[in-house]
């Protein structure tokens, strides 16, 4: 299966994670990076290391960012765009949390044109209750930004990341009112996006997010991909 999925991504394949907070795109973007080998691009964590970094960019997305908003798409376009130009990109990414916007779409489709990369959009279809619950268990290491949750996927001693032993934080935008203004702002803003791939012809697979382990959704993501 591995063999056959790099073989089909070594065409330089860019995979469009896509689906609401909480629904499990990082988990399943980590995953995919392990397996196919190919980098790992969410603008949610480079957002967030410009923010540590204190720098003009990281300021200015901070502040809508905390507010649950969708940071402007010139900055997002723009950090992408670069990213997908590096060389660990030649056989492929991942996108997670891009594109957010019908204009960040385009945007995309535009870098696709220009560097000659395919596209597919895998959309996990969550539950907004399962997902409300979900987000509540969520926790994150600081350092290397690998994702637990209390519930599914409990770090093996409590509050502590297995890979480097730093606590584990809670993510400011991961409290319940600013999560019920991401799912707001996904519904306003990114759900039309999906619309619009979809009208405009881009690959799509469907895949059922909240009723199995990330381990079990994974093999579903790979059973569509491999069908594509
Ligand atoms: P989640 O997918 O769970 O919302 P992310 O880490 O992807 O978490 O995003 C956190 C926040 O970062 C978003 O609520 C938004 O403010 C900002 N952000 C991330 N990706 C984008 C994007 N493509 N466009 C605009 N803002 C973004």
């Amino acid at each position: 299966m591995e063999n056959k999925l790099q073989a089909r991504s070594g065409a330089s394949r860019v995979l469009v994670i896509f689906g609401p907070p909480g629904s499990g795109k990082g988990t399943q973007a980590k995953l995919l990076r392990d397996l196919l080998k190919i980098p790992h691009i969410s603008t949610g964590d480079m957002l967030r290391a410009h923010i540590s970094q204190g720098d003009g960019l990281g300021v200015d997305a901070g502040s809508w960012m905390r507010s649950g908003r969708l940071v402007p798409d010139a900055t997002v376009d723009r950090l992408v765009e670069e990213r997908l130009a590096l060389p660990d990109c030649a056989a492929g990414a991942i996108l997670d949390g891009y594109p957010r916007t019908v204009d960040q779409a385009r945007s995309l489709w535009a870098v696709l044109q220009r560097s000659g990369m395919s596209q597919l959009v895998i959309h996990l279809k969550v539950d907004y209750n399962k997902v409300i619950v979900r987000i509540a268990g969520r926790r994150q290491c600081p350092q290397c930004g690998l994702l637990y949750n209390l519930v599914a996927n409990p770090p093996k001693e409590a509050g502590i990341c297995d890979r480097d032993g730093q606590a584990l934080a809670i993510r400011d935008d991961d409290r319940e009112s600013v999560v019920r203004e991401r799912l707001e702002t996904y519904e306003r803003q990114t759900r039309p996006v999906l619309e619009f791939l979809t009208a405009s012809g881009w690959n799509i697979c469907e895949v059922e997010g909240d009723d199995a382990s990330p381990s079990e959704i994974l093999v579903r993501i790979q059973d569509c991909m491999v069908s594509q």
